[in-house]
C-alpha cells in the first residue's frame, strides 16, 4: 500500500484549511478604494478617528476568521466520514488548530494584533495633543513602526508598535500576502528594523 496518496491529500487539506481563515486579513481592505484616508504602506499614519475605525475593523476581520474557520472544520469532519479520509483530517486538523490558537487569548495566550486597548491608546494620545500638556503647539501625532511619535517636534508618545493596518503592502499582493501569513499581522519588529532606524535617525 503506498502512502503517497494520503500524504498529498492529508498536505492538500491542510493548507486550503491553513490558507481559508486568513483570507479575509490578506484580501479585505486592500483595495485601493479601502486606503484613500492613509498615506502608502509603509509611510507612517498620522492618528485620526478613520485610524481608529481601521484598527476596530481589523479586529472585527481577525475574529471573523475565526467564524471562517468553522467550514473547512465542517467540510473535514465530513470527509473524513464520507468521503477521502487524509483529504478531511487535514482539513480538520489544521482549522481545528487555527481556532485553538485563536481561542488562547482568553486563558492568557498572546492577544491579536488589534484590540480594543489598542484602538483606547490611540484615543488617549489624541485626546492629549489636545490638552494642556501637548508636547508642542501643533501636536502631529504619527504611528510610525514601533511607537506613535510627534512629526512636528519629534516627542515619542506612546511606544506601541504598528500591526499590519490593511493597507495594500509595498512589498507586493504576494510577499506581502505571504508574510501576513507569518505574521498574522503583528508588528513586524525584527524585519522591519533598518527602516525603522531610518525614521528615527531622522529626528
Ligand atoms: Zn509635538
Amino acid at each position: 500500500m503506498s502512502l503517497f496518496g494520503p500524504v498529498m491529500y492529508f498536505t492538500l487539506g491542510f493548507i486550503i484549511a491553513f490558507l481559508f481563515p486568513r483570507l479575509p486579513i490578506i484580501l479585505i481592505t486592500r483595495g485601493r478604494g479601502f486606503n484613500t484616508a492613509f498615506p502608502e504602506h509603509p509611510e507612517p499614519i498620522p492618528l485620526s478617528p478613520k485610524l481608529t475605525q481601521r484598527v476596530l475593523h481589523m479586529r472585527m476581520i481577525y475574529w471573523m476568521g475565526f467564524v471562517v474557520a468553522t467550514i473547512p472544520l465542517m467540510f473535514g469532519l465530513a470527509s473524513i466520514k464520507w468521503g477521502n479520509t487524509a483529504f478531511g483530517f487535514g482539513l480538520w486538523l489544521s482549522s481545528g488548530w487555527f481556532m485553538l490558537s485563536r481561542l488562547q487569548t482568553f486563558v492568557g495566550g498572546p492577544d491579536p494584533p488589534w484590540t480594543l486597548e489598542t484602538a483606547q491608546r490611540l484615543q488617549i494620545v489624541m485626546d492629549k495633543t489636545k490638552a494642556d500638556s501637548r508636547c508642542c503647539n501643533y501636536p502631529k501625532p504619527e504611528w510610525r513602526i514601533l511607537t506613535i511619535s510627534c512629526s512636528n517636534c519629534g516627542k515619542l508618545l506612546d511606544e506601541l508598535p504598528r500591526p499590519d493596518l490593511g493597507r495594500k503592502r509595498m512589498d507586493g499582493v504576494f510577499a506581502g500576502g505571504f508574510r501576513l501569513l507569518l505574521t498574522d499581522g503583528h508588528p513586524t519588529i525584527i524585519e522591519d528594523d533598518e527602516s525603522s532606524y531610518f525614521q528615527d535617525s531622522e529626528e
